[in-house]
């Protein structure tokens, strides 16, 4: 069989598998391997829930996910930014396609990593999850300078963290749309104070709320330094993820990251040597690690400034090319499953016990607690 026949088949595999699951039908559907046994096979599904930017879903209904991809971003920093740097609907109208031809070969979760003062919109996510019938994320959290506001140096990390946590509560910029996790960055090599204190504040809103953090940093030293913070503050660390883990070239901190629980995100995939991407994802599963591995492209994106966003990168590349080429290379259907639905799922999954969990600007938390209900 040669390479185009079997990717064809694969790809006419995985349409079948979803067609026969449902998935075309709704958003609210159950997943490509748990629904082929007809129940629900994810681990504790009851009792966790994914924050979508249409509200909670269980996480076996998140499905295939690219778990970092960009909608929009604007760069022209934390000074300059305003939201009417960009027209909505023109996004709105640009990026949607990009949308459908991710949901139509199955796709039906993708967190939006774009942060605060970089152009997040939350409202516009929600328009495009409903319009393209896939599970959003959008985040809270912040960035790295020039794309921090000058408040972010003058107040504490609790107070940070009371701004974030107080959109896990209640909504993102006075919509009621939460966010699905936190976004952060830090710098290269050893932290510098601010962005301790961003760690930091992203530590507390984690603790508080369940979130996962997304700390976007192509740095083992940065990583591991990050990771220590963390657990210093009582963060399990299978709540961090090593986001750009894949522009660290000494595979040690890889490894390391994955031996301490956390997540090791290889999300270059599509604009790197694909063979590169093979060969470390083969170190991984080979050392054991396949349930702390994320695959995404870091792809898109409506760049503010540009006429209609300038040249945009789709997000077909994982399920037409990379998905087959992995297979091809020796991996499992089950593990590339794994992969792209489960890992996605238990990176992203809140525990029910959290949320609505506030903390004073004096530190000192205070519950809140309310029930969340599933639909
Ligand atoms: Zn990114």
């Amino acid at each position: 069989m040669d390479n185009i026949t079997s990717r064809r088949d694969f790809i006419k595999n995985i349409a079948l598998a979803f067609a026969s699951a449902g998935l075309f039908s709704g958003l609210n559907l159950n997943i490509w391997g748990a629904a082929k046994k007809g129940k629900n096979t994810m681990q504790d599904d009851d009792n966790y829930f994914i924050q979508t930017v249409l509200g909670p879903i269980k996480p076996s209904q998140l499905g295939m996910t690219l778990i970092h991809e960009h909608i929009l971003v604007d760069f022209i920093g934390a000074d300059n930014f305003n939201k009417n740097r960009y027209n909505p609907d023109e996004v709105f109208e640009v990026m949607l396609p990009y949308l459908k031809e991710i949901r139509a070969l199955g796709v039906t979760g993708f967190a939006e990593c774009t942060p605060m003062y970089l152009a997040r919109d939350a409202e516009l996510m929600a328009r495009l999850s409903k319009s393209a019938n896939i599970h959003i994320l959008t985040n809270t959290g912040m960035y790295k300078e020039p794309y921090l506001p000058k408040y972010a140096f003058e107040k504490t990390a609790e107070e940070l963290a009371q701004m974030w946590i107080d959109e896990a509560n209640n909504g993102i910029e006075g919509t009621t749309i939460k966010p699905g996790f936190i976004k952060i960055a830090v710098n290269p090599g050893n932290l510098i104070p601010i962005q301790q204190k961003i760690v930091r504040a992203a530590a507390i809103t984690s603790k508080a709320t369940g979130l996962t953090i997304a700390c976007h940093t192509g740095h083992g030293v940065a990583a591991i330094e990050t990771m220590d913070i963390l657990e210093k503050e009582g963060v399990p660390l299978n709540k961090f993820i090593f986001v750009h883990a894949d522009a660290e070239s000494n595979v040690n901190y890889h490894i390391e990251t994955a031996k301490r629980s956390a997540w090791v995100e290889y999300d270059s995939i599509g604009s790197g040597d694909a063979n590169r991407h093979i060969q470390l994802i083969k170190t991984m599963l080979d050392k054991g690690y396949e349930d702390r591995l994320l695959l995404s492209q870091d792809a898109g994106w409506y760049n503010v400034g540009q006429p209609r966003g300038g040249n945009i990168r789709g997000f077909t590349y994982i399920v037409k090319e990379f998905m087959p080429l992995m297979e091809k290379s020796g991996i499992s259907k089950e593990t590339i499953e794994k992969l792209m639905i489960t890992n996605p799922a238990m990176a992203l999954r809140i525990n029910n016990k959290k949320g609505n969990v506030g903390v004073n600007p004096k530190g000192k938390a205070k519950s809140t607690f309310g029930n969340i209900k599933l639909k």
